[in-house]
């Protein structure tokens, strides 16, 4: 069947196959064009089929020749339907480690819970004996604890309200909007969704069962962003989560033997999670506009490889003050926002196409879910039905 792009709000429900296989495939050619690493060698990707996580397994496998083994929640094709994107990329990623020789395999289900908790200590017992690292990537805004308990994230201030621009992507139109503060309960959910306690239990749960090797690196991904989404982000509601998460590194060194666990602070970007946050959309694409024009333009796999080979890898770890691991220096070079402020205040509709790289966020949300590749016939009949030959439920 022919397979268009169906977006709803900020997600496309829809997604390519062809269009999934080759994001994947271009990824791996970068990785494969760059200087290896002498990285980790059996890594466990908690949240692999998008974004930094995809991304991370595939640096780690390509450029590190690690065997990986992938945890997704990914919807697989059902009755003649599409399945989601992470599915589609997850079946290219294996598909090519694979042909490579490299170990790759998939468990699908909820990272939060105890059960696949369990299958992924017997898939690592079974499989590789132990992991040198654990690269822990859940972006959500729902998680349901080991109690039982559901709870939603929110992503609200947390202090007054706060008022700034903000685009609506699909009309190309800027308004105003102000963001309400959480209330106490929803910070507190929101830090039990992205915070640290699951990565955590996850930690433990892997040292308790043996099968973190003598030395193991873990990483998690953190934002900090300019003071004008600060509001929204690093003192809102999601960035109490991030500051949990960051706490969680710092026990998680402490406190488990052989454990070095790390924090990366990586750059603004389109991604399924980012799209949903107030005002930072519209602030991607000035600071997405700016950074090509200085040649200093990301992706998700140009980010994940700089972590693994210049800033985890290359002898000691490259740190911040605050033992971060800074993958949003450029973003933050001072050129670079001193040039989006500027940009910010002069913005109007009238020169929002000169100022902010609209078309390049749209280019981005496209392939996430596989549209718009150049390459791929999609006017082929595609068939949805894609296996992963690993897959664990
Ligand atoms: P993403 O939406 O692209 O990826 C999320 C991943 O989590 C997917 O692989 C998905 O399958 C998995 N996942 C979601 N719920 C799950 C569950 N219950 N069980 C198992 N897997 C689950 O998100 P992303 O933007 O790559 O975010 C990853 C991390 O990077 C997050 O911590 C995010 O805050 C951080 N980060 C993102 C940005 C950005 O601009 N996108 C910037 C800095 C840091």
């Amino acid at each position: 069947m022919k397979i268009e792009p169906k977006i709803r709000g900020f997600i496309c429900t829809t997604a390519h196959p062809d269009g999934c296989r080759e994001n994947v495939r271009r990824q791996i050619a970068y990785v494969k064009s760059q200087p290896k690493t002498d990285g980790p060698k059996r890594v466990l990707v908690i949240g692999a089929s998008t974004g930094y996580g995809l991304a991370s397994r595939i640096s780690a496998a390509f450029s590190c020749d690690a065997a990986t083994l992938g945890i997704v929640f990914e919807k697989p094709s059902v009755r003649g339907r599409n399945a989601s994107a992470g599915w589609y990329n997850t079946a290219a990623f294996e598909e090519f480690a694979q042909a490579d020789g490299l170990y790759a395999k998939t468990i699908n289900g909820d990272a939060f819970s105890e059960e696949i908790k369990q299958k992924t200590i017997n898939m690592i017992r079974q499989d590789l004996g132990t992991v040198d690292m654990v690269v822990y990537s859940v972006a959500t805004s729902r998680r349901t604890a080991p109690d039982g308990t559901a709870y939603s994230s929110v992503l609200k201030t947390t202090g007054g309200t706060y008022s700034n621009k903000t685009i609506d992507l699909t009309t190309r139109t800027i308004s105003d909007v102000t963001i309400e503060p959480a209330a106490p309960e929803e910070v507190e959910a929101t830090v039990k969704v992205m915070g640290g306690e699951d990565w955590e239990a996850w930690m433990h749960a892997l040292k308790n069962a043996g099968v973190l090797a003598e030395h193991t690196v873990t990483v998690a991904y953190s934002y900090i962003g300019p003071k004008l989404t600060h509001p929204i982000y690093l003192n809102g509601s999601i960035g109490k989560a991030k500051q949990d998460l960051y706490e969680t590194s710092q026990r998680l060194s402490r406190e488990i033997d052989g454990v070095d666990a790390y924090i990366s602070v990586n750059k603004a970007l389109v991604t399924q999670s980012s799209a949903a946050i107030p005002i930072v959309p519209l602030y991607i694409t000035i600071l997405y506009k700016i950074m090509k024009e200085k040649g200093l333009h990301e992706g998700c796999i140009e980010q994940m490889y700089r972590m693994f080979h210049d800033k985890l890898y290359a002898g000691q770890p490259a740190l911040d003050q605050q033992g971060q691991l800074r993958l949003d220096d450029y973003e933050m070079q001072e050129d670079v926002q001193q040039a989006v402020m500027q940009a910010w205040t002069t913005l109007s509709e009238d020169n929002l196409a000169q100022i902010a790289d609209i078309d390049g966020y749209w280019e981005d949300f496209y392939h996430m879910f596989g549209f718009n590749v150049s390459g791929v016939d999609y006017d082929a009949d595609t068939d949805v039905e894609v296996s992963i030959a690993s897959i664990q439920e």
